[in-house]
């Protein structure tokens, strides 16, 4: 824990650390940061910084936090930051960082129809692609080429080669600005190509609930089948994929019947770039940071792609990345 840091107005690191919670006997027991850059969190490693930055122990930590976090000051939720951009100027309140914190993962019941695995959203997809693998089930192979956590693919219904997050959920759980744990079914949700929304805040407006895990649903596999699945996926995306500059995978959703990556480099943009930040010329639906690119310049670069597609086919292009925070300068 830090102690050299500013809260807001009317609050203190006593009120927060031993709780203005109920009944201000627990203490929280996470990590709390001021000023964090955000670039130190997110794969396009660039962008600016957050006011506050936490990383709670547990869930009951996170409920605590929730429910002392001044309730004017904004709060973000955030897992491995592999889709998300954070403009230079940075963003007010504090931003919740679950990964490698809310880590159960715990084969619930298995039988001959297959298993129910549940995983706390700080696991990084990778891990619940192994740890099904190894317990004999099949269906959470793709999950293996997401550089996220499960919070971060049920937010975005993460999928790739045909399969898709949703399609394994049996149940979520969900905490809300107040700390109320809840448990949800995907009834509850609209959900869609990389897009997922309770049908509650569609109306109310409010989208402070967060995923904190989830129910997975998995079919009888063979372990050794399953890995070579992964190894095969891995590969696929190692010749297909600019992994190893810093990016956020593809930028913007496929459009209906066609590929954003296939218009993208007929509009002869593959390489365009903006500073440090470029379409990749290996998979043009990448925009690839090559070495100390600003978040305004990898937007200027979105916004070209964007509108030069529009004008040259007509197609307009909607991103699948999350951009947040304030352009540099611009007034808080
Ligand atoms: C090299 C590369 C390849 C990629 N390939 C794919 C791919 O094949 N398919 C694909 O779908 N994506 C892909 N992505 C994008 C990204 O990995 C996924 O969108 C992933 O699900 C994001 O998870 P995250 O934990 O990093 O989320 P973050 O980037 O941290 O957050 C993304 C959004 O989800 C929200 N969020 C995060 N956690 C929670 C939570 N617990 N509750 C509620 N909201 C939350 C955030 O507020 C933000 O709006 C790729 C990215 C990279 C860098």
């Amino acid at each position: 824990m830090q102690t050299d840091i500013q809260l807001p107005a009317g609050m203190t690191i006593p009120d927060l650390y031993s709780g203005i919670s109920a009944a201000g006997t627990h203490p929280l027991r996470g990590e709390l940061r001021q000023h964090e850059p955000m670039q130190r969190h997110v794969s396009w490693r660039a962008g600016g910084s957050v006011d506050y930055f936490y990383q709670p122990a547990d869930l009951e930590d996170l409920a605590i936090f929730l429910r002392s976090w001044p309730e004017d000051k904004p709060v973000a939720m955030i897992g491995l930051g592999s889709n998300l951009l954070v403009r230079d100027g940075g963003l007010p309140g504090v931003i919740i960082c679950l990964h490698a914190k809310l880590n159960d993962l715990v084969l619930v019941e298995q039988d001959e129809q297959g298993g129910l695995v549940y995983a706390g959203a700080g696991i990084p997809c990778a891990k619940l692609a192994r740890f099904a693998a190894s317990h004999h089930l099949a269906g959470a192979e793709f999950l293996a080429g997401i550089p996220g956590t499960v919070g971060g693919a049920l937010a975005m219904n993460a999928g790739c080669y045909g399969s898709d997050t949703w399609s394994l959920v049996e149940r979520v759980t969900t905490i809300d600005r107040r700390g109320m744990v809840c448990e949800r079914q995907p009834e509850d949700y609209r959900i869609g190509y990389r897009h997922v929304a309770l049908h509650e805040t569609v109306v109310s407006g409010t989208p402070d609930i967060w995923f904190t895990g989830g129910w997975f649903r998995l079919l009888p596999g063979k372990a050794e089948a399953s890995r070579q699945a992964v190894k095969a996926l891995l590969t696929a995306r190692i010749k297909t994929q600019p992994l190893g500059h810093p990016s956020a995978g593809s930028v913007f959703r496929n459009p209906p019947g066609d590929h954003a990556a296939r218009l993208i480099e007929q509009c002869s943009l593959k390489g365009f770039r903006i500073g440090d930040a470029m379409v990749s010329t290996l998979h043009a639906n990448f925009i690839i940071n090559c070495g100390h690119a600003t978040a305004a310049e990898i937007e200027a670069v979105i916004d070209t792609v964007r509108d030069t597609v529009h004008r040259k086919t007509g197609i307009s292009l909607i991103p699948e990345v999350r951009i947040i925070g304030q352009r540099k300068g611009s007034a808080q």
